[in-house]
């Protein structure tokens, strides 16, 4: 995949992923909503190790969203850059709303659709719905 490079609305971090994503999927879980202020977040999977971030020393903070699950932003503007997941090590979740440069994968399904927000309509892009109690389970549209 294409490398992908990104940053927050300010601009005080930077990241870039060589090569690229490994996937992109819409999340519509109630997390997501309340982080993000939005109706779902769309998230591109990277290897840990493909990405670097370009950022001085602060610049970036960390917030626990759950157990497992921690946060980056940007300790100026706010934006959050990306999630670690504790067992998913290897993986990066980035907010495919700070990528500054294309991204030649497409998403492939909206998940957690069950939870997804009562004020929105139903997605016209064709992708699968996904959601039940894992999140993953393929909904009949
Ligand atoms: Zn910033
Ligand atoms: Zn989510």
């Amino acid at each position: 995949m294409n490398s992908v490079c990104g940053q927050c609305y300010c601009g005080a971090c930077r990241y870039t992923v060589d090569p690229g994503p490994i996937q992109v999927i819409h999340c519509h879980c109630s997390m997501c909503r309340r982080q993000h202020g939005a109706a779902f977040s769309t998230w591109v999977s990277v290897g840990a190790q493909r990405f670097t971030l370009d950022a001085q020393e602060g610049a970036v903070r960390s917030f626990a969203v759950s157990e497992r699950t921690t946060k980056f932003f940007c300790a100026a503007c706010g934006t959050t850059l990306y999630h670690v997941t504790r067992g998913y090590d290897n993986v990066i979740g980035l907010l495919a709303g700070t990528l500054r440069t294309p991204v030649e994968l497409r998403p492939t399904g909206h998940y957690f659709y069950s939870d997804r927000a009562d004020w929105t309509a139903p997605p016209s892009d064709g992708l699968p719905l996904c959601g039940g109690p894992s999140g993953f389970e393929q909904l009949v549209r």
